[in-house]
């Protein structure tokens, strides 16, 4: 048996019930079969990939929170410190009942390539609860964040573990979570990232994984003879990514004219429009049935079904494995030429592959999305030197960053031989950096 087939058994029987992961872990580890079996006894002998697929450190603990009734309620919270090699673990907190261990080992794991991506010394990490922040009144959300961040502060830091958001937790969580270590530790530093302008937060950290997600499909675009400006986008989600790449899009040129939430959907005939997605989502944390309310042309539609309307270009922004085997075939009879991942790992494997296998450019989300946590690494950087970059200033790193990560997979994937094949660039250009820091640390 080949060294990956023995090591995805191993992660298959090892981690049982924890479906999100196997399929992470089986993503990279086909896509890099070629890079490995190349080096094989050396991997084997060093249990290099026995090592990359096994967490650091999972953190599973208790958090008991006291609702308006004076209820007790118990979450479970969750860290994954899944590998240090080239920086602090880092990595967003997700919020949602669907958490479990298995989804944020996938999420953390993924999130190693990502970091190492980027090019920038950062780790790879994740946590979370499955506390549903949905219909909770503000004190309910503090006393939650507070109680999560009374474990959490034992485990993280500036320089060790530097969490940040994700589903579920925004500004207003992090301002908490932030308020709560800050009193604990009695320590002002940037242990958190994506917090608010006036206490140590970004500029643009707000907008960048959605802009970041567009620089990066124009420049995969123009490397493959063709442009974003006038092309039909399809968005899913309505949160922090989707919002902000609805609005790059447009700035771009190109129309988005869907958006979806985890109940319906809208498809609006003259594009989505931002200010009125804002009120709904941000301001008034509503369904998107207010949207059309305001936008007499939109439809809006129960369930899922963005991917049915016809596009050149779709952004899956919401969830893992939100876009399915019949979704692509969809999107391919009705002309899509390219699939940029906002969201993480939203794309089924079979769907990956009918894309690929279509012709469909398709760019991963540990490659498309990593402006979020490109600008979270900015972020501590200006935490260190105690200093405040302006809006243009971080948006233009952020641009350079995509840009770069792009020519990075799409180098590595010309140089084994799977030229477009951006799944396999990603994952050999995130191993191979961490593989080697690894190498040269020894066997820890
Ligand atoms: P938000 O919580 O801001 O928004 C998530 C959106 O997806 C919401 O519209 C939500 O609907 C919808 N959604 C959530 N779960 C489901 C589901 N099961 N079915 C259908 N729709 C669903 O999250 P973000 O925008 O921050 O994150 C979106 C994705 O992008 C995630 O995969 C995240 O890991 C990834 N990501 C985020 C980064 C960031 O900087 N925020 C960075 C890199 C990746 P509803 O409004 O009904 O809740």
């Amino acid at each position: 048996m080949s060294y990956v087939d023995e090591v995805l058994e191993q992660v298959i029987r090892t981690n049982p019930a924890q479906p999100e992961f196997h399929q992470a872990v089986q993503e990279v580890l086909e896509s890099l079969r070629v890079v490995i079996e190349k080096n094989e006894d050396a991997y084997r002998k060093d249990a290099l990939l026995e090592r990359i697929t096994t967490p650091e450190r999972q953190l599973l603990f208790r958090v008991p929170w006291v609702d308006d009734n004076g209820q007790v309620h118990v979450n479970n919270g969750y860290r994954v410190q899944f590998n240090s090699a080239i920086g602090p673990y880092k990595g967003g907190l997700r919020l949602h009942p669907s958490v479990n261990l298995g989804v944020i080992k996938f999420l953390g794991f993924e999130q190693v390539f990502k970091n190492s991506l980027t090019g920038l010394p950062i780790g790879g990490g994740k946590g979370g609860s499955d506390f549903d922040p949905k219909g909770k009144s503000d004190r309910e959300i503090m006393a939650f964040c507070q109680s999560f961040m009374t474990e959490l502060y034992k485990y993280i830091g500036a320089d060790t573990d530097v969490p940040a958001g994700d589903i579920g937790t925004g500004a207003r969580e992090i301002g908490y979570m932030f308020g709560q270590y800050k009193r604990i530790r009695g320590v002002f530093e940037g242990v958190l990232t994506g917090k608010g302008l006036t206490y140590g937060g970004s500029l643009a950290r707000t907008e960048a994984t959605g802009y970041g997600l567009l620089y990066l499909t124009e420049e995969m675009l123009r490397c493959n003879g063709k442009e974003l400006a006038g092309k039909t986008v399809v968005v899913s989600g309505a949160g922090n990514v989707a919002t902000y790449a609805i609005q790059k899009a447009w700035q771009l040129g190109a129309k988005p004219v869907t958006c979806s939430d985890s109940t319906g959907w809208v498809y609006d005939p003259d594009g989505i429009d931002v200010d009125v997605l804002k009120d709904v989502k941000e301001v008034r944390r509503a369904r998107l049935t207010e949207y059309v309310k305001a936008r007499p042309n939109a439809q809006y539609h129960e369930g899922r079904g963005v991917w049915s309307v016809p596009c050149d270009v779709a952004l899956p922004c919401a969830t893992q494995n939100e876009l399915h085997l019949e979704d692509a075939e969809m999107l391919v009879k009705n002309g899509c030429f390219a699939v940029a991942e906002g969201a993480n790992m939203p794309t089924t494997l079979d769907a990956t592959k009918y894309l690929q296998d279509h012709g469909v450019l398709f760019c991963p989300g540990k490659a498309a999305n990593a402006g979020g946590v490109a600008t979270s690494a900015l972020e501590m950087s200006q935490n260190s030197e105690r200093l405040s970059w302006t809006f243009e200033e971080v948006d233009s790193k952020l641009k350079t960053i995509m840009v770069n990560i792009f020519h990075n997979l799409d180098n590595a994937a010309k140089e084994y031989g799977m030229e477009g094949n951006y799944v396999a660039g990603a994952n050999i250009a995130g191993l191979l950096k961490v593989a080697n820091a690894m190498t040269a640390q020894g066997i820890i």
